[in-house]
């Protein structure tokens, strides 16, 4: 495949430089590269003292996005302003704008009248890539009311839905609730609706049976929990269901639809008036939502009553096959549905989108293959999807996630569709070992090749002309001379000869050598070191905390990161304890004894020793065991409850300033720093704030001494990393800004005890010190004319608007970018994107990597709808909202993002679907699981926070969320959950997950749930006895310990494969995962309840089924 495919068209080269017809050099000026002196070579991002350079404090964002946004219209009033300024609290750099709403124009008359043309969307644009996936989801729902507010039929028992007054324990009642801590013991708020499962045991649905639309719904058991029981009076489930399930989607050949052949059951006349159809809705806009309705009209039949239901005939081929481009079908077929399907009462959770079946049909399709890069604007396969990456030019999906391969050629489309264009890059992504670490290219004392006007990298779309004299930049169109060391002759087809054999010219990633020209004062730096700083308070000792940890470093010194083959870490180590004081350790190789040098003037810290601080492990073996050995009985007797936070940072970090080298401090802490010192803080924690409009303050540092602070450790290139073991609050908004801003990560054990906790500390440290780490890192993002970069969100720092500040990175974190229009994009010749990431190995190299990603550019919005990729988006979004609720009520955040998923959904409704019933919900295919994912996000602790979570746990998940991967909000939003029991024992694979929803739930079987924090096995009343025995060695249900945390270890077939299955998830994830063993009907089995996410939530959050319904209404009421 030609990697060079999407370049630009060679232009007349013999043409004198500055002008370039054909070349827009008018927009020269909003490169961001644009600043930077034009003529020097082997400057990173401008001149080096760019980096040393202190911006006054508070800084906020400059120009591009404090402005207005172009593309926004009206802007929900919420504290803008606050964004960006770092004395705010905002550890972001975000536009003043925080929300960027805008209604469309009322000017398309919708409602009562046949949908607007279908946009022609010729199949032709995209000749390559995966087949275009628009099959539009059709579900007819009829109106349900939904909000926060109304609180959907209660479940006339048993189910655990009930209103949340009648669960929620008295907050404070669950402590702890082990969601993100993990103190299980003493919660129990008692389960008031206790028969659940218990007798009548709803008919249990396996997986494949999603693929029947229409499940008989055997005797109207309670199988839909949010959906069951007596309607309430204004409260609806009746009319026209959902008719056009998701279930579909199995890999039909594109453009195969032949609906006459493909209809269920009866082929009801199709339905071709719009105007009778309206009257099945008339009901729903005028807002009121009375009893089930009636027939309706339209559907042919009459409406047949609940024996429908049984005789659903449900089999998938009877449904109409995925639609890959419903705007190549005549529009009437999309009425050509069942139409028994349309009237039905319920909808059929069935028959909604599935997030199993969608990830299930990834993997069918796209598993097998290797996903090559070497086409512009291919969308990945899933990120649940097990695939190999060949790169052939573009970035990996590994590096690089979009929410859109192919974008709007203009802003007044974006906007319209209000598809956010941004990119999830994780620089420094791990891979599997099948795929090759990107090649290291060494172009000795002249360093990489750049272009001299925006300095981007030399790279696959870079153009050669003149016959390889003189290249032209891809991202400016600036034409450079090749320098006579890099000369190579082109081929007839314009390539270098020798474009294979060098990474930059062929392969999407790669990495350059850097010169000394990007370092730090011009000096190569040394390597890294890294910092223990120990808690030895009160907490600390009497939890065990300081004796399990000295212990482990012991061992854990010789897995420090080592670069390729060496045999030993260049890293250097130091340890320091403190509480109020802080403690500094000679531990010289020369030393019978580690030395302890006391520095009790914590407000003006200095570090009291140079020569034998930092040391290498090997030659200082001897004396760090003797300190890590007597650390624990020095402090043993300690009565020192109080501890200082902020002199502890200062001091690691001026210990790495005096030995002039980058690194990471390691600092374990139990409490709020209450003691006399800079940095002190006060307990403010208020529930009380919890939806008002102070609730913000809940997220903000109460203090701006941290942020000082942290820019001073960026400039240092100190990261900090932090693990908590808070016994109550200890303000993780506030101690979590070093780490947030200096690309650290934050681990919270709350209630830490070494029997319960030991095995995730030690495991989660373990992966901290050994994972591979770049250091003092700058990342730059260039995009080609027409784009660019105008909002980061990550844990990292940026002084101006355009570098991205890293003291670390390491392989788990990413940094998205937003990206928004400044001039027009072409069709032809696409946008592309180039990341530079500078930053120094662990060995103290000092690198560059380059990602880059060509995408396509559109003309129709229904080319955007067919390249999306909801998992980034909802990726994308729950980070712009989580940003969002530093500066805004929770509840403005949360209308913001309901708002935007309705335009979406309603521009691509009124642009690019099929003319049909107003009563229709569209989605397109790409997007079918937007609602349910964003559903989750708005009912996500930090959005709506149930009684149990604490104020420090949610400040914990917000900036942790910050910085995942595509993957990790995946299953941290939607969990997984496992049947253990369904499948024989013999399978060897991994059981096909379930949708997140009790009533998937059957109380004879065990499952197991992760959403990469958490692990719990759920174990129903009425499992078999040889089961229990088996898996966890007692002989019956009632003898299983609620709140388990490890397995028995026991010698049978089950026994180890759930063990092994545990082993397997817990190698997957980041993290480790504490199990929590759950059973049915225990205290307990509400903290589990609470990620079965298609449910209706104790705190309110609305059911899937719910929340469908309601984005309908509001997509409706756009397009009225
Ligand atoms: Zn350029």
């Amino acid at each position: 495949m030609n990697v060079n495919q999407s370049a630009p068209p060679v232009p007349p080269y013999g043409q004198p430089q500055p002008v370039y017809p054909g070349y827009h050099q008018s927009s020269y000026g909003g490169q961001p590269g644009s600043t930077a002196p034009p003529n020097t070579y082997g400057v990173y991002n401008g001149p080096v003292p760019g980096y040393q350079q202190t911006p006054p404090p508070g800084v906020s964002r400059a120009p591009p996005s404090s402005g207005v946004p172009p593309a926004s219209t009206a802007q929900v009033p919420c504290g803008q302003g606050a964004y960006g300024q770092f004395g705010q609290g905002d550890v972001q750099n975000g536009p003043s704008s925080t929300v960027q709403m805008q209604r469309l124009p009322g000017s398309q008359p919708f409602g009562s009248a046949p949908l607007a043309p279908v946009v022609s969307q010729p199949a032709v644009l995209q000749p390559y890539g995966p087949p275009p996936t628009s099959a539009q989801v059709t579900a007819q729902l009829a109106g349900m009311q939904i909000s926060g507010s109304v609180t959907p039929a209660p479940p006339p028992s048993g189910l655990g839905y009930g209103p949340p007054t009648s669960l929620a324990p008295a907050s404070g009642s669950f402590p702890n609730a082990g969601l993100y801590g993990s103190c299980p013991q003493g919660q129990a708020p008692p389960l008031s609706q206790a028969q659940g499962h218990s007798g009548a045991q709803p008919p249990q649905r396996s997986a494949p049976q999603q693929a029947s639309s229409f499940t008989p719904q055997a005797s109207g058991g309670p199988r839909m929990p949010s959906m069951t029981g007596p309607l309430l009076p204004g409260q609806s489930f009746g009319g026209p269901p959902v008719n056009q399930p998701n279930h579909v989607s199995s890999p039909p050949p594109p453009q195969a639809p032949h609906p006459g052949t493909q209809m269920a059951g009866p082929p009801g006349p199709p339905p071709s008036m719009h105007s009778s159809q309206q009257q099945g809705y008339q009901l729903q806009q005028n807002g009121s939502f009375g009893p089930a309705r009636g027939p309706q009209p339209n559907y042919g039949s009459p409406y047949p009553g609940a024996p429908a239901f049984g005789s659903q005939p449900g089999p998938p081929q009877s449904l109409p096959p995925k639609r890959l481009d419903p705007d190549a079908i005549p529009s009437p077929q999309l009425n050509e549905l069942p139409p028994q399907q349309k009237t039905r009462h319920r909808i059929d959770p069935d028959a909604i989108p599935s997030p199993i079946q969608v990830i299930e049909d990834d993997r069918n399709n796209r598993g097998s293959e290797p996903f090559v890069t070497g086409v512009r604007g291919q969308v990945p396969p899933l990120v649940t999807t097990n695939f190999l990456v060949k790169d052939q030019g573009n970035a990996s999906p590994r590096y690089i996630r979009c929410t859109s391969y192919n974008i709007p050629c203009t802003s007044d489309m974006a906007k319209q569709a209000q598809v956010p264009l941004a990119a999830v890059i994780k620089p420094l992504a791990r891979l599997p070992p099948e795929e090759a670490s990107p090649y290291l290219v060494d172009h000795g004392e002249s360093g990489p090749l750049r272009c001299n006007r925006c300095k981007a990298y030399m790279c696959p779309f870079m153009q050669f002309v003149e016959g390889g004299r003189r290249f032209q930049c891809c991202f400016c169109s600036c034409i450079n001379d090749v320098p006579p060391q890099y000369f190579q002759h082109l081929d007839h087809t314009g390539k270098r000869v020798d474009a294979y054999d060098r990474p930059e010219l062929s392969l999407g990633s790669y990495e350059f050598l850097a010169t000394v020209d990007y370092c730090k004062n011009n000096k190569f730096p040394s390597p890294p070191a890294f910092i223990f700083m120990i808690d030895v308070s009160y907490n600390a000792i009497r939890s065990g905390l300081v004796r399990l940890l000295c212990e482990e470093l012991k061992s854990l010194l010789d897995f420090l990161p080592r670069e390729g083959g060496a045999e030993e870490s260049a890293i250097r180590v130091g340890f320091v304890t403190y509480n109020k004081v802080l403690h500094f350790y000679n531990v010289k190789s020369s030393l019978a004894q580690p030395q302890m040098m006391v520095v009790s003037d914590v407000a003006d810290m200095f570090v009291p020793l140079l020569d034998g601080f930092l040391v290498n492990v090997n030659e200082s073996r001897a004396v760090i065991i003797s300190l890590l050995d007597q650390i624990p009985e020095m402090f043993a007797d300690t009565r020192e409850t109080e501890t200082v936070f902020a002199p502890v940072i200062q001091a690691g970090m001026e210990a790495l300033k005096a030995a002039e080298c980058a690194g990471k401090l390691f600092i374990f802490h139990t409490s709020l720093p209450i003691a006399e010192a800079p940095g002190k803080l006060k307990n403010r924690d208020d529930r009380k704030l919890i939806n008002t409009d102070k609730e913000k303050t809940l997220f903000q540092p109460q203090t701006g001494a941290y942020q000082a602070l942290a820019k001073e450790c960026v400039a240092q290139g100190c990261c900090v990393d932090l693990f908590l073991f808070p016994n109550q609050y200890v303000d993780v908004a506030t101690l979590s800004v070093v780490p947030q801003l200096t690309g650290g990560s934050v681990y919270k054990y709350t209630c830490f005890q070494v029997e319960n906790d030991q095995e995730r500390f030690m495991s989660d440290l373990r992966r901290d010190v050994e994972k591979v780490v770049g250091f003092d890192a700058v990342m730059r993002v260039r995009t080609s004319t027409g784009i660019r970069a105008v909002d980061f969100f990550g844990a990292f720092y940026m002084s101006n608007t355009t570098d991205v500040e890293l003291a670390g990175l390491d392989g788990e974190k990413t940094v998205t970018v937003e990206f928004k229009h400044d001039d027009r994009l072409n069709e032809e010749s696409g946008a592309i994107l180039q990341c530079a990431l500078l930053y120094t190995s662990c060995a103290g190299q000092r690198r560059l990597r380059i990602h880059n990603l060509a995408l396509n550019c559109c003309t129709q919005l229904a080319d955007l709808y067919r390249n999306c990729e909801t998992d980034t988006l909802i990726n994308y979004m729950a980070k712009f909202a989580y940003r969002g609720v530093l500066n805004s009520p929770v509840k403005t955040v949360r209308d913001t993002l309901i708002t935007q998923c309705a335009q979406i959904l309603a521009c691509y409704r009124k642009n690019c679907a099929s003319p049909s019933s107003a009563g229709q919900l569209i989605l397109p295919e790409c997007m079918k699981l937007l609602p349910v994912y964003l559903n989750c996000v708005l009912k996500s602790d930090v959005l709506q926070p149930g009684a149990e979570v604490t104020t420090d746990d949610r400040a914990y998940v917000r900036q942790l969320v910050t910085s995942m991967d595509v993957a990790e909000t995946n299953v941290f939003f939607y969990p997984r959950l496992l049947p253990l029991t369904k499948s024989p024992i013999e399978s060897t694979t991994e059981p096909p997950a379930i949708r997140a929803s009790e009533e998937r739930l059957s109380n004879g079987d065990i499952y197991l749930l992760e959403n990469g924090l958490n692990l719990f096995i759920w174990v129903g009343a009425g499992v078999q006895q040889g089961v229990v025995q088996s898996l966890f060695s007692v002989s019956s249900f009632s003898q299983i310990t609620s709140g388990l945390s490890i397995l028995p270890v026991l010698d049978n077939p089950l026994s180890k494969k759930v063990r092994g299955l545990i082993d397997s998830l817990r190698a997957q994830r980041s993290r480790y995962m504490k199990l929590i063993v759950v059973k049915q009907e225990d205290k307990l089995e509400m903290l589990f309840k609470h990620f079965l996410v298609e449910d209706k939530s104790l705190s309110g959050g609305a059911s899937y089924v719910d929340f469908l319904c309601h984005m309908h209404k509001e997509i409706r009421q756009l397009l009225s």
